[in-house]
């Protein structure tokens, strides 16, 4: 009998799998979202300039978000790029990025003609850490962007040292962080610009959209004005003052992400109470470890449930295996994001003169957990108590037949 046994107390019975409508849907809305389409829709003018619901979506995420002002856009990807340009980032420049991320982190840097330098992450935590930042750094380095990876801040006091030792910035991907803190600090309230994602999977979403906060006017003015073609917020008479791209955010998703945002304080509270019972459940899973947690993070919203499997005893087409074994039983999960520069579209823009080898070698831990690692969606983490123990049961069952 192995540990993982216990949750099948009946020698070789698998626990039941879960139905279809046994967890909650993502994206979920009620007639909240209903209301707001509506309100947005009689409008009768259906872009920022002709309506109030960006502008009170602004207000009111700011606000959430423990910064002075913020900017809705159509992505987080052209988030992060804006906030890149605001710093006058672009060729020539190198930027630090995670090796284990979203690509549109280093796709952002890629973007604006500058260069992004994957560093390695944390096995623990599996952010970027001020050590493999300094590693990373070099004179062109202009900017350090770091993932607050699945809702776990990054210590940004830490990394602000190496960027100042560099007269470099530090932006924050905050794609998984809404409403976050560490040490009781928002996301929003750092001295940084963070940049936020309401993609379908996000954990406040329109489908499709962003954000960026700012902790001061100008450069929240200057976002403004490269967000819209380089008109001012009441132009008329086509002054374009600067460059820039077209991201504004529609009226619609404004509204409805301002209820959206009305959801995410309760959703935040219970995914924290079924993290922790996850944790507790899944820790004595031999081979299996869950993103670690540490007492400075105050408030983690809880993006993704990552797990890494032990590699030696597991390789990556057992970890493929298990994927499919926990979709077949109706556990929502998916590999993990492949380092940036193991992806053709990262060779595809500005590199530093290396091979995915060399930088692999740089990012054993990015490598690792890129090969190793799932992830479980957010809205198990919404479900109740009851059904959060059968997850596990069906997580431990599948990681003992996946190493077999
Ligand atoms: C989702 C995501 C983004 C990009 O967001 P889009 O809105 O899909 O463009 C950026 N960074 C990370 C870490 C993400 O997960």
């Amino acid at each position: 009998m192995t540990i993982n046994d216990r949750f099948a107390p009946e020698a070789g019975t698998a626990p039941p799998a879960l139905g279809p409508a046994e967890l909650p849907v993502w994206p979920q809305y009620d007639d909240g979202e209903r209301t707001a389409l509506i309100r947005a829709l009689e409008q009768g003018q259906w872009w920022r300039a002709g309506g109030s619901e960006v502008t009170s979506f602004e207000r009111e995420f700011a606000a959430y978000n423990g910064a002075p002002y913020a900017l809705a856009v159509n992505s987080g990807t052209d988030a992060l790029e804006l906030a890149l340009r605001v710093h006058g980032i672009g060729p020539g420049d190198e930027v630090i990025v995670p090796a284990f991320t979203f690509i549109s982190t280093s796709l952002a840097v890629q973007n604006t003609g500058a260069v992004p330098v994957p560093a390695d992450v944390d096995p623990g935590h599996q952010c970027l850490t001020a050590e493999t930042a300094r590693k990373a750094a070099t004179e062109r380095t202009r900017a350090i962007l770091p993932v607050h990876m699945a809702g776990h801040v990054t210590d940004m006091a830490a990394l602000r040292e190496v960027a100042d030792e560099y007269g470099a910035v530090v932006i924050q991907d905050a794609a998984h962080a809404q409403g976050a803190t560490r040490d009781g600090v928002l996301v929003g309230a750092d001295p940084s610009i963070a940049c936020y994602s309401f993609q379908n999977g996000k954990l406040m979403t329109a489908g499709e959209g962003g954000a960026l906060t700012f902790p001061d006017r100008e450069s929240y003015d200057h976002a403004y004005l490269l967000h819209a073609v380089g008109r001012p917020p009441e132009d008329t008479s086509y002054q374009h003052v600067t460059g820039g791209m077209n991201a504004r955010m529609n009226e619609f998703s404004g509204a409805v992400l301002r209820t959206q945002l009305g959801r995410l304080a309760g959703q935040t509270v219970t995914r924290g109470e079924r993290a922790a019972l996850l944790d507790e459940l899944l820790a004595p899973v031999e081979g299996l470890r869950t993103q670690t947690r540490d007492p400075r993070i105050t408030v983690n919203p809880h993006y993704m449930y990552l797990l890494t499997l032990d590699a030696d005893r597991f390789d990556r087409q057992a970890r493929d295996r298990l994927v499919e074994l926990l979709k077949e039983r109706g556990v929502p999960a998916c590999v993990n994001f492949p380092p940036v520069y193991r992806t053709a579209g990262f060779w595809a823009g500005a590199t530093e003169s290396v091979t995915a080898d060399e930088l692999g070698a740089r990012c054993p831990e990015a490598e690792l957990i890129g090969g190793r690692g799932l992830w479980l969606h957010h809205r198990i983490l919404l479900a109740e108590p009851e059904t959060v123990r059968r997850v596990a049961a069906v997580v431990a069952a599948a990681v003992d037949e996946a190493g077999r």
